[in-house]
């Protein structure tokens, strides 16, 4: 018995179509065969092994290949559903290599959003996890998002300016801050009426 991948498995979607398990037309239809570690189904198809979800999307589409890149990036099949096993064709989208990346982040699906903690073992709970608006995107614009830990970025604060954090809680330094951007402000809004400090609870 020879076993080669010269002889192309057939592309046949009667062969495909047996192994998904196909559902209502808004479910994720499952693939029943073989799959990736990471989920996605895998058959051979023609010369290649290919992920099912690819196939479905090829057979939706009646092409027999994936343009190989989007705007100089690679060519991806993603999922809306994010169940990386379905292969209805109404879950699945084409995208580039960067734009699914950038997908990944900002659901909060990246890989690294999977840990628990931070590198320090601070825990990602909600209260910990600051956002900032990072580059945008050079696919189509949408900036990503970077999330960054709480705890250990005020502990970096407070070693890189130990004298700053201690100056700034004190009463004076706080009341001089807000009496300057009040000048400020005054300065830009001319005709603004400003109310002065806000009264401030007493101390027990
Ligand atoms: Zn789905
Ligand atoms: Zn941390």
């Amino acid at each position: 018995m020879s076993w080669s991948t010269k002889n192309p498995a057939d592309k046949n979607p009667d062969r495909f179509w047996s192994k998904v398990d196909i559902g209502k037309a808004n479910e994720c239809w499952e693939w029943t065969a073989s799959k990736s570690n990471k989920g996605y189904g895998k058959l051979w198809w023609g010369p290649k092994l290919e992920g099912a979800h690819r196939i479905a999307y090829m057979l939706e589409h009646d092409v027999d290949q994936l343009p190989k890149q989007i705007n100089g990036s690679r060519t991806e099949v993603m999922h809306s559903c994010d169940n990386p096993g379905c292969v209805n064709a109404r879950h699945l989208s084409l995208g580039s290599a960067a734009l699914n990346q950038r997908d990944k982040v900002n659901k909060g699906r990246h890989h690294f959003h999977v840990r628990k903690t931070c590198s320090r073992g601070h825990a990602w709970t909600k209260e910990n996890t600051g956002w900032i608006r990072g580059h945008k995107s050079k696919v189509d614009g949408t900036p990503w998002k970077v999330r960054y830990c709480r705890a250990c970025h005020s502990a970096r604060m407070k070693k890189a300016y130990p004298k700053e954090q201690k100056i700034r809680k004190t009463r004076e330094y706080k009341d001089k801050k807000n009496a300057r951007r009040r000048e400020l402000y005054a300065q830009r809004h001319p005709n603004a009426k400003l109310r002065g400090p806000m009264p401030r609870k007493k101390d027990k």
